[in-house]
């Protein structure tokens, strides 16, 4: 199948795939997963809802010749998923994609982080909220320490992998833990992203005040360094970067809620499921794993996704208020992945 570039109704390309692989998670962070709403009574989804590896690297190479160029394995927690490393390596032998990547929790990297790396995995994004292992512990909402994240990270880095940390800020939470992040990942020469605490899914109780914006920690990151403003990569670059001045350490912002991005938003997004999602914050699947399952042809697949698509308008972020982070209908993180 020959390679399209499709746009959507605000003339947006269809560049980049989030896959979430399962929607479980070994642990209840407090602005995802609350351990109250996410309690040993709640109903994941049963293996047969999730796709499998052949229906995701089908869809994966449609996704690819409609343009997509980067896919990122996310959840739920991916490593939970059994035999990642054969996704990995069949997603990796898409002709024409040119990156994977992952974002996990770090706890299972030093199980395997060498075989994904042989599988052909570039980069690990890994999420860490705090260094202090107290209030790590009660934000992962399962009392796990700083360490066993360290331990993720180093095995990642070992096998060769790209790592950076993601740190979500929520204000009251871990806004003290900043300056030590950064610190930290200045002196370790790994790239940070601090991501503002988002209204995704209808369980974190998101209010306005507990953001913490991407100005607000500039400014706190300028008492303590000297830091350059760093051009995008690419169109579509989400994090707006910083560099240490000196150094070739970036620092960026994941600023969703005080800059939005929408008109450069070229995400597509697949739930654990088998939905596929315009947006974020877009409580609107459209299924594709029950349509695959009928016997549909690559040329119908790729059609549907076209369609869906071309038909995108999605630009929540641009228009949030406190009324629609309340009463949108909205899928939850774990489904889809972040
Ligand atoms: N379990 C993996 C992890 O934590 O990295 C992958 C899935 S997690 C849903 C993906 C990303 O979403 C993580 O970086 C996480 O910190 C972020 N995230 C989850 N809830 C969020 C929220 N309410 N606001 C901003 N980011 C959030
Ligand atoms: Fe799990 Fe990741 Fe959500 Fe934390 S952010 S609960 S690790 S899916
Ligand atoms: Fe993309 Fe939706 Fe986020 Fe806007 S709100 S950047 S359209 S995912």
């Amino acid at each position: 199948m020959k390679k399209l570039i499709i746009k959507d109704k605000l003339n947006r390309p269809l560049r980049d795939l989030r896959i979430s692989v399962i929607d479980r998670c070994n642990f209840r962070c407090t602005y995802c997963m609350p351990a109250d709403k996410f309690g040993p009574d709640f109903a994941f989804l049963p293996k047969s809802e999730l796709l499998t590896y052949e229906e995701i690297e089908r869809l994966a190479k449609i996704f690819v010749d409609l343009g997509v160029e980067k896919i990122r394995l996310t959840g739920g927690e991916p490593l939970l998923r059994k035999d990642l490393p054969i996704l990995v390596k069949k997603l990796s032998n898409i002709q024409g994609l040119q990156d994977i990547g992952l974002t996990t929790n770090g706890v299972l990297l030093p199980r395997y982080a060498k075989e994904l790396k042989e599988a052909g995995l570039l980069r690990v994004n890994v999420s860490l909220d705090s260094l202090n292992s107290e209030l790590f512990g009660k934000i992962n909402g399962r009392n796990v320490g700083v360490q066993a994240v360290l331990d993720g990270i180093q095995a990642a880095q070992e096998a060769g992998l790209g790592v950076k940390i993601n740190m979500v800020v929520k204000k009251g939470l871990n806004d003290s833990e900043i300056v030590p992040m950064a610190n930290f990942c200045k002196e370790k020469g790994i790239q940070l992203r601090f991501i503002e605490f988002m209204d995704v899914g209808s369980t974190n109780g998101w209010k306005m005040d507990d953001v913490i914006t991407k100005k607000e920690i500039f400014e706190l990151l300028k008492k303590h360094y000297l830091l350059d403003p760093v051009e995008p990569d690419y169109f579509g670059e989400v994090a707006k970067r910083y560099r240490y001045e000196g150094t070739n350490i970036d620092v960026g912002f994941i600023p969703s809620v005080s800059e939005s991005f929408c008109s450069s938003c070229t995400r597509s997004r697949l739930s654990a499921n088998g939905q596929i999602f315009t947006c974020l914050f877009n409580g609107d699947g459209h299924d594709i794993k029950e349509f695959m399952r009928q016997g549909t042809t690559d040329e119908e697949i790729s059609k549907r996704i076209k369609d869906i698509w071309s038909d995108r308008k999605d630009r929540y972020s641009d228009e949030r208020t406190e009324e629609t982070a309340r009463n949108r209908k909205k899928i939850e993180m774990s489904y889809i992945g972040g």
